[in-house]
This record gives C-alpha cells, structure tokens and sequence, in this order.
C-alpha cells in the first residue's frame, strides 16, 4: 500500500504498520543477531591476550614498560622460528615451512600483534596476516609491481597517480610485513628510511605545481619515521599554501599502537589538518590499546578512517566484515574504503572473487549505519586509479525515470520533475 493512501487510517492503526515493519526490519538482519557474538574483537578475547602478553614478556625478559615502549616493541620483533616456537606450539612442518617461505619472503610481527593470535595456524586471521604459509611460494601467480608505481614517480620517493594529490614514500619500513602486502617487493632485507636529501627533492616537486593540495605520506609505513623526522616533514609541507591536507599511511595503530605517543600527537596537533588512514582487516584487531590509542590522536586533531583489504581467509565475510566496521566506528576509525586485493606475486591466495566483495558491500548497504559501510575498491592495474564497484541500484534508465533497486530488493519506479 502507498503512504498517500494511508491518510485515512488512525494513529493505532498506523502504528500497528510501524510495528509490523520493525519486526520485519529485525529479521532482515536476523542471520547476523545469531552470529555477532561469536565473532570476537580484540576487546572480547582479553584474557588470552593478557596470558599470551605475560608469556610473550617472558620469553622476551621485557616488563610492562618495555610492552608500552614502541621502540622496544620494534627492537624485539619476533621474526625466526627459534624464538616463535618458545611462545607459540607449533610443529617441525609448521617450523621448517616459516623458515623456507620466510627466505623468499621476510617475516617480523610486533610481539603485541603476536598477542593477539588465538591459534598459532593459518585458520588464525592474526597469523594468516603476519606469518609465512606454504601458499606463497606455491602460486606464482601475480607481479612485484601490479600498479606499475616505477611508472608513476615523476620525481624521487613520489606516487603520483591522480590530478591533485600524490604520494610521498618515506620508508620501507613497517611494524610488522603483512603477508598480503601490495608493496612487499620494496621490504627488502633491511630497513631503511629516505635520506633527507631525497626527501627534499619530494618537496620541492610539490612546491612547484600548486595543483598539489593533497599529500599522503606513507610507506612502508609513515610512522616508523622518528618524531623529528615527522616534525620536519610535517613542518615542511605546512608551509607549501597550496597544501590543504597532510595524509599519514599507517599500520601501527593496528599492529603497533604503543607508537601513538603523547610526544607524537603534540606533533599532529601543530600541523592540522592532518587524516590518517589505516588498514584494520580483522575485528580481533581492535582492542583496548588501539581504543586509547585513537582516543590520543583525535583529541590532537586527527581525523581516523580505515582503508581494509579484502582477504580469504580473513575477512571474507559479509558478518565479519559488519563486526569490524561497527568495532571501528566505537573507537572513532571511520571505515573508509575495502580494497580488492592486488594481484601480488605471492599473495594470490589471499585473493578473493569480485562478486564476495559484492555481496559484502550488498550485506551491508541498508543492512546498517551508512557510516559503517565502506566504499569498494578495484585499483586499476598500472596506476590508472581507485575504481569503485558497487551493486546494481538503478535497474532503468532514462535519465530522468529510473526503475530503483533498494536494498532489500524492492524494485520502485522513480521520476525525476525538473
Ligand atoms: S603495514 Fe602496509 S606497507 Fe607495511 S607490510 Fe603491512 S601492508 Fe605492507
């Protein structure tokens, strides 16, 4: 029945219609109501947390300092199975496989990322993410460089993909090597931040077109970058007008959160506006930590938004996905895009169909909150740009009557009075 054909019903008897509509509203995400408990965030498994931090310190000889210490967090990264095996039980396959796909492909996990493994296999979203698996090297499928960024950098340490924004790439360095990682062929086999030098030159190229007004500073990951060395390069671009907005591409909140320091955010706070993205894939990722520690950045200043990956075995999950993005929104991180996975040499297997990203996208648009609902992206091979994909909501078409699809799949004719 039409709303304009209801005009003659009684409050009671338009009440009853609302009430009818809440009830089916409710079972519309019924499916979800009976799963939502069982997917776990970070916030939900503390107890574990907290044994598997103790034994973690002890194996380490570290106190509580040292866990909320960045530096000492980065200085004991657990990368051989030597020191693995003392915390976590896994067998000689197990072993003999990390350290073989680990010659190919490096491997450090920040002892509190490894905190938050439930089960040390790759059913583990937490390990499936930072511990080499046989997969890797098994598949060739893929290349180093999907996006062509050796094509895309008009000058030193910079990406420049788009018409008024580009990217600066400080470091290859990161808090933890992600086994998805699109840019693991710049992890090489040590760290090493962009001398001050090539930085300058980054600079300069964005002094001198003032088309410019929008700077993404990442890596590797921005904040491996000392404090002094962020100070610079933030000073530096705040002082370019034609720079509206600083970006910072960063992990640690996810897999580091002891790096969100008052000493860091007294530094966000003196070049506004400053956004940070990160990438949070799994709801187990969010914790108490990251709740602190997104409470510190926005207090000076910082607008947080997340940019997931899409990933088998992680987060492929219309549920899972919804859980992430409403454990994200309690600790203030906006979720911002969900990417398609690249095609990485030795990450194919993480690599999903395009029709599961749409279904997630589909189980969430209408489904809940619109701040919960990501866009879905497809980066363009070759650098050719961040392409959204999205279910069919327009069915017809004729520019000013179209035939709507809604989120539950009603399908209403619209007309367009101009
Ligand atoms: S933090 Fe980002 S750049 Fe670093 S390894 Fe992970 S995905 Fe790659």
């Amino acid at each position: 029945m039409e709303f304009s054909s209801k005009k003659e019903l009684t409050t009671e008897e338009k009440r009853k219609i609302a009430l009818e509509r809440a009830k089916e509203l409710r079972g519309r995400i019924e499916d979800y109501l009976q799963v939502k408990d069982k997917i776990f965030t970070g916030f939900d498994i503390q107890d574990k947390v907290q044994q598997q931090k103790k034994r973690i310190l002890e194996v380490l000889g570290g106190t509580e300092e040292n866990w909320n210490d960045w530096k000492w967090q980065i200085a004991n990264r657990i990368k051989d199975t030597e020191m693995f095996r003392k915390i976590f039980d896994i067998s000689d396959e197990q072993a003999e496989i990390i350290d073989s796909v680990g010659k190919k492909f490096r491997w450090a996990i920040s002892p509190y990322y490894a905190s938050l493994m439930l089960e040390p296999n790759d059913k583990d979203p937490i390990y499936l993410q930072s511990i080499p698996t046989m997969a890797e090297i098994t598949d060739n499928y893929g290349v180093d460089d999907p996006m062509g960024e050796e094509f895309t950098s008009p000058a030193p340490a910079i990406t420049r993909r788009y018409p008024d924004r580009l990217i600066i790439n400080v470091t290859n360095q990161c808090a933890m090597y992600c086994r998805h990682c699109q840019r693991r062929r710049n992890i090489g086999e040590i760290d090493t931040h962009k001398p001050k030098e090539v930085l300058q030159e980054a600079l300069d190229y964005i002094r001198a077109n003032p088309e410019i007004r929008d700077v993404l500073i990442t890596g590797g990951d921005a904040l491996m970058l000392s404090n002094n060395m962020l100070d610079w390069l933030l000073g530096e671009l705040d002082k370019i007008e034609h720079v509206e907005i600083k970006r910072l591409g960063t992990r640690t909140l996810v897999t580091l959160p002891q790096r969100i320091t008052p000493g860091l955010c007294s530094i966000i706070e003196k070049y506004p506006p400053i956004y940070i993205n990160t990438q949070f894939n799994h709801p187990r990722e969010v914790t108490p930590e990251v709740g602190k520690a997104a409470d510190m950045l926005i207090k000076a200043g910082a607008v947080l938004g997340n940019q997931a990956v899409l990933l088998k075995g992680v987060n492929n999950d219309p549920n899972v996905m919804k859980k992430l993005n409403h454990a994200l929104l309690k600790v203030r991180i906006r979720p911002y895009y969900i990417f398609h996975a690249k095609q990485v040499t030795g990450t194919s297997h993480f690599i999903t169909s395009v029709d599961e990203g749409l279904e997630i996208m589909e189980k969430l648009r209408g489904y809940t909150s619109g701040l919960a609902v990501p866009t879905y992206i497809i980066n363009a091979p070759q650098g050719y740009g961040k392409t959204p994909v999205l279910p069919q909501y327009i069915l017809e078409s004729d520019g000013n009557k179209v035939k709507l699809r809604t989120w539950e799949k009603r399908e209403i004719d619209y007309q367009v009075r101009h």
